[in-house]
């Protein structure tokens, strides 16, 4: 499945199965909020991420309105990714909205601010998936934190 938006440029192509795991992932957690990193890797004129993983935290706090994940063993499988070939790395975040809509948050846009600012960090434009899930439902939108803003992504139409 591929994301475009023509503000950035930039496309993004994550497989259909990934998403239904996560999907799944945020169920198991409602009505808590749950989330994980987006891993992944870059076409070589940079015109296209491909997201191939998400590693999920072993330690976090969540409640219907937050999420909070930890580090703890983050850097270990990161480094496992990093050696694949191609080399996988972290792109971005993901996260639920339990009985909400997949629309950034104050918080979410804060911790992007972070995340950019962070000098460890070498992504200028981390991505954002944000699914909003409830019992019989799930309405995800990708976004791509650019210029200090998100800009939200359209499902490619096939013509
Ligand atoms: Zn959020």
């Amino acid at each position: 499945m591929k994301f475009t938006n023509t503000g950035s440029g930039l496309c993004i192509t994550i497989d259909e199965i990934l998403l239904t795991k996560l999907n799944e992932v945020s169920l198991a957690h409602y009505p808590n909020e749950f989330g994980g990193l987006l891993i992944g890797n870059y076409s070589q004129d940079r015109k296209e991420v491909f997201i191939t993983y998400s590693v999920l935290p072993k330690e976090y706090r969540s409640t219907k309105f937050s999420f909070y994940r930890g580090i703890k063993g983050l850097k270990t499988q990161l480094h496992k990714l990093y050696k694949k070939d191609p080399c996988q790395y972290y792109i971005g975040e993901w996260h639920s909205h339990p009985d909400n809509l997949a629309i950034p948050s104050g918080t979410d846009l804060q911790a992007f601010q972070e995340i950019v600012s962070h000098t460890e960090v070498f992504i200028e434009n981390p991505i954002l998936l944000i699914l909003g899930v409830d019992k019989i439902s799930c309405d995800y939108s990708f976004y791509v934190f650019y210029n200090q803003i998100f800009l939200k992504y359209e499902k490619e139409r096939r013509s």
